[in-house]
């Protein structure tokens, strides 16, 4: 939610419920401007600072250090900022992990895992344990058998796109990858149950051009292809995220977002905040007949809530309404249609009663 100034000086409320880049907290924005003017007073910007220097490097131990403790990982985690978004992690994982005749498992969910899985492929075997595609990715499927001496079994714990969040894991000795992007630190989970997970930074963590990549130590090195050094993760960690030069200002807003997890409460405080968000955005959802949740019950999404109405014209009056009530990033994914509010740690309470008061005017008007 932001004030926004016009030349009038008149302000009005923005609203923001982006699928991400998405909204990030107001305090994150205000000390984000103000490192690129004067970073940490140090006379100098955040963006002309050299990556090997004390200063960024308080700053990646930091982003590493309120990471580690606000999901409390294990020693055997190592934590890693990287280039190249969730899409690289994409193919950076077979690589690291698979071999050419060797078989991974993947949960195919919706378009992201779709895209994971295809990638994989370049590098070994993959085997689609289970597809929601039937119901255009309206469900978890959940009673699937994962294939004996798979690599690794990859999941995307919440469907951006279509809606859907997994609430549940299935129960495997098989090393769990999974594609967190976005709802990592959003709710308490057992992180150390998994050996890798990713996430790129744009939707919970910060700024675009980074991603957060956890992974267990003793997973890696045991490909037999040569890696190119950008692309080993063993690397990455032996250099502490230093390999190169790291995406520095994406990383420091990272760093800032965790601290301002770690001030709220962690993630045990955001995820009360976060359940309140989703259960009134469902329940008005659920006792207005005009909208209709696409997801199933059981596997609604508490960061991406997916809608439509049976009516075009509706739908087209109420994005009309939205937008005329300062509300951005309504509009469904191309694919699905309808409409999408994604519900972010960083989005206050106050947007989604006024998303939910508009659903009731709305409503009332239509009935
Ligand atoms: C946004 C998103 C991606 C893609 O991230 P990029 O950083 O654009 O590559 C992948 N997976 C999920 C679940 C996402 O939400």
């Amino acid at each position: 939610m932001h004030l926004i100034f016009n030349k009038l000086n008149i302000h009005s409320v923005v609203h923001n419920f982006n699928s991400g880049p998405s909204i990030l907290p107001k305090e994150v924005f205000e000390q984000a401007s103000q490192s690129i003017l004067n970073f940490n007073n140090s006379g100098l910007s955040i963006l002309e600072i050299g990556h090997r220097t004390p200063l960024f490097q308080a700053v990646v131990d930091e982003a590493i250090a309120t990471a580690r403790e606000l999901m409390q990982l294990d020693a055997e985690h190592e934590i890693l900022f990287l280039h190249g978004g969730a899409s690289t992690q994409f193919f950076q994982i077979p690589m690291n992990l698979l071999n050419e005749n060797e078989t991974a498992a993947y949960l195919d969910c919706g378009i992201w895992g779709t895209k994971a899985a295809k990638e994989a492929k370049v590098f070994g075997n993959v085997e689609i344990v289970a597809s929601s595609k039937d119901k255009n990715y309206t469900y978890i499927p959940k009673d699937y058998v994962l294939p004996a001496g798979a690599k690794y079994f990859h999941c995307t714990s919440n469907n951006t796109v279509e809606g859907t969040q997994m609430h549940a894991l299935p129960d495997t000795d098989i090393p769990l990858v999974a594609d967190m992007s976005s709802d990592i630190l959003s709710r308490v989970i057992d992180f150390n149950r998994y050996d890798l997970i990713y996430a790129g930074a744009q939707k919970n963590i910060g700024a675009a051009g980074v991603n957060l990549v956890i992974v267990k130590k003793d997973l890696l090195g045991k490909v037999s292809r040569k890696l190119p050094s950008m692309m080993d993760y063993r690397q990455h960690i032996e250099a502490g995220s230093l390999l190169n030069t790291p995406p520095v200002f994406a990383v420091y807003v990272c760093m800032l977002t965790l601290r301002w997890l770690k001030q709220q409460g962690g993630i045990p405080a955001i995820e009360k905040l976060n359940d309140e968000k989703a259960a009134l955005l469902y329940d008005t959802l659920d006792s207005l007949p005009v909208f209709r949740p696409t997801v199933a019950k059981e596997d609604r999404s508490k960061m991406n809530v997916v809608f439509v109405m049976d009516n075009p014209d509706l739908e087209k009056e109420f994005l009309s309404l939205c937008k005329d009530n300062g509300m951005v990033g309504i509009k469904g994914y191309r694919t699905v249609g309808g409409f999408r509010a994604s519900l972010y740690n960083a989005l206050p309470l106050a947007s989604v009663r006024a998303l939910t008061g508009l659903m009731k005017d709305f409503a009332n008007k239509k009935a």
